[in-house]
């Protein structure tokens, strides 16, 4: 009845979970896409190989991660021909990104005929950003033509772990100001207020703001030119430089937090040096969304660093005593979703996995059952 399929096509590999309800049925990941002799020849291959080993039967929508909606897209909405060609239109936006999210939807529309194809955008949730927030400054006319201005990422993370966090604290959502930390291999921070995104660290693409595992976050743009000037590189080299082989990688050799942090452990100086570039940075940002928010009732850390790594969620918080923020080592080393903040803090500090596949289903069912 209520079975749906998500299907999220990434650069080089394409997740899946099936549901039905909030059951898991199946889920898998087929990975090395696109690598000759490895893996399936191209995410088509792959999406194709995931449908045929399920049993479908009862299926009512099929989900699909896009990660650049543009400006068109603020909700999840049914992919028809029309919506197609206008994800089609954003590629130069998501050239990384949204050409897999298309080749997921075009096998699965031709695969399943009658079953709805729904896209659920990584953009939407930002979509409630105030213009003050999405504004580049820059030339205002040369912004518009070609659609520069931030347009912000990991929406389906930042809104489900927000409201969670209300869950958890046993606060109505629409009243919590929360700062929520998405720190897995991208990584961005997103100020909340009453369930509305207000501020996010991504931008016009997923190369802004926290230092990620292979991207390097902000920078001064000078640094392009220079390259380019200097350095003679040309921008594919300079794209491939940021996107990655940057962050972590770029510092440490190792794009893993936890080898880092191993090598760090281990007195190694450059891995200390990219351990305090990495929690520096968000230790900043966690500042000025407070600073924007005026009050912050939760902070709330969430994907594979977020939710693993109580040293980085330690050094990040060191220091905020003065802004009601603090960590409980105790709490900090424990496991599951839960608050780290010491008991009667002004900030509740949590820890909550995050579950993207989720909540793409719950949008899913949402657009073809309407909201339950
Ligand atoms: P993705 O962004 O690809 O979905 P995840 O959210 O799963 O990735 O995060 C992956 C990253 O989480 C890994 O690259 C690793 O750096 C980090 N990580 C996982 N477990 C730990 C841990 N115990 N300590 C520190 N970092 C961890």
């Amino acid at each position: 009845m209520s079975r749906v399929l998500v299907l999220n096509c990434g650069s080089s590999s394409v997740k899946y979970r099936l549901y039905d309800g909030e059951e898991i049925l199946g889920s898998g990941t087929v990975e090395r896409v696109g690598e000759a002799g490895r893996g399936p020849a191209d995410h088509e291959t792959a999406v194709r190989q995931i449908l045929d080993g399920l049993d479908l039967g009862g299926l009512a929508a099929v989900g699909h991660r896009v990660v650049h909606g543009g400006r068109r897209f603020t909700e999840p909405v049914v992919v028809d021909d029309a919506v197609f060609s206008a994800i089609e239109e954003i590629v130069p936006l998501a050239p990384l990104h949204n050409p897999a999210n298309l080749a997921g939807i075009r096998v699965a529309r031709e695969a399943l005929p009658g079953v709805p194809q729904v896209a659920v955008f990584d953009t939407a949730f930002h979509h409630t950003l105030p213009e003050a927030a999405a504004t580049y400054a820059i030339d205002r006319a040369t912004a518009e033509r070609y659609g520069v201005r931030r347009y912000g990422f990991h929406g389906t993370s930042h809104a489900y772990v927000s409201r969670r966090t209300a869950q958890l604290l046993g606060r109505p959502y629409e009243e919590l100001n929360t700062i929520t930390l998405h720190l897995g291999n991208g990584a961005s921070a997103c100020a909340v207020a009453g369930g509305r995104s207000v501020a996010t660290s991504m931008g016009m693409s997923p190369l802004e703001g926290l230092v990620m595992g292979t991207r390097s976050g902000d920078l001064d743009p000078t640094v392009i030119f220079h390259l380019r000037r200097e350095g003679g590189m040309t921008v594919d080299d300079i794209d491939d430089l940021l996107n990655h082989r940057s962050g972590l990688l770029g510092l440490t050799g190792a794009n893993d937090m936890r080898e880092v942090q191993a090598r760090y452990e281990a007195g190694d100086a450059a891995a200390t040096l990219a351990f305090d570039v990495y929690c520096r940075r968000i230790t900043g940002y966690v500042g000025a969304y407070y600073a924007l928010l005026g009050r912050v009732d939760a902070i709330t850390f969430t994907a594979g660093v977020g939710q693993h790594s109580p040293e980085v969620r330690a050094a990040t918080l060191a220091n905020l005593g003065r802004l009601g923020i603090a960590v409980d080592p105790e709490r900090n080393a424990g496991s599951g979703d839960r608050v780290i903040s010491p008991d009667g803090a002004e900030v509740a500090v949590c820890v909550i996995a995050t579950d993207e596949e989720r909540e793409i289903a719950r949008e899913t069912r949402t657009v073809v059952e309407g909201p339950h």
